[in-house]
């Protein structure tokens, strides 16, 4: 494909997955962001800064160089989480796409500082571990973006500590599971903490289920 076709798909993928997110309950108001990055032409498109889901169209979508940062011409304002978005992509070459939210039961063990254990053969199949949470970090220049870098674990979430989620993946519809996947589990993990200290899944036994699940599951 062209670069301009590649950015035409990637646009409406992005849009698709910005309006999913108050469909899923992920957000409320304009809590929360998608991007998606284009290697063809180096673009990275994402959310306008505090634009309604419902007004989110492919063509209102920003426009970003990835190497220089700057914003296309004539494009509206992007999120104010662009820079942790711009960051995770020029640091690993394998995300196409990141999203970012408040969802409530992740965030609220990003309050407590509490990592979300890998307690159930879901966490194993997608996060392949515990889903890792940092401790607090300020929204000051890189800091975020390197702060996921150090702590993330194998799989494609993180809980930031007193703040929310962020995810990523090697597509636009990968990304956007794992912030739907996050949000579920961590709402069965916080009904588990209620009955009682969660039992860890053994780490070979995750091993089997993470393998599985990546080599042979699906069509
Ligand atoms: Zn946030």
């Amino acid at each position: 494909m062209s670069s301009s076709a590649t950015l035409k798909s990637l646009r409406e993928e992005v849009c698709w997955a910005n309006k999913m997110l108050p469909k899923a309950g992920l957000v409320t108001m304009h809590s929360g962001n998608v991007s998606g990055f284009d290697p063809v032409s180096g673009r990275v498109v994402i959310k306008p800064s505090g634009m309604d889901y419902e007004l989110i169209t492919p063509e209102n979508l920003v426009e970003v160089d990835l190497e220089s940062g700057e914003v296309m011409a004539h494009q509206l304002k992007p999120s104010v989480d662009l820079s942790h978005h711009l960051f995770l992509y020029r640091h690993d070459s394998s995300l196409s796409s990141v999203v970012h939210t408040h969802s409530n039961y992740a965030t609220a063990f990003a309050a407590v500082h509490r990592s979300i254990p890998c307690a159930l053969t879901a966490i194993s199949d997608e996060f392949g571990g515990e889903i890792p949470c940092t401790p607090y970090i300020d929204n000051e220049g890189d800091h975020i973006g390197e702060g996921i870098l150090k702590y993330r674990g194998r799989g494609p979430a993180i809980l930031l500590g007193n703040h929310g989620v962020f995810t990523w993946g090697n597509s636009v519809a990968g990304a956007l599971k794992a912030a739907v996947m996050v949000e579920d589990v961590a709402k069965t993990m916080y009904l588990a903490f209620q009955l009682g200290a969660p039992v860890p899944i053994a780490q070979q036994e995750v091993e089997k289920w993470w393998d599985r699940y990546h080599q042979r599951y699906g069509q």
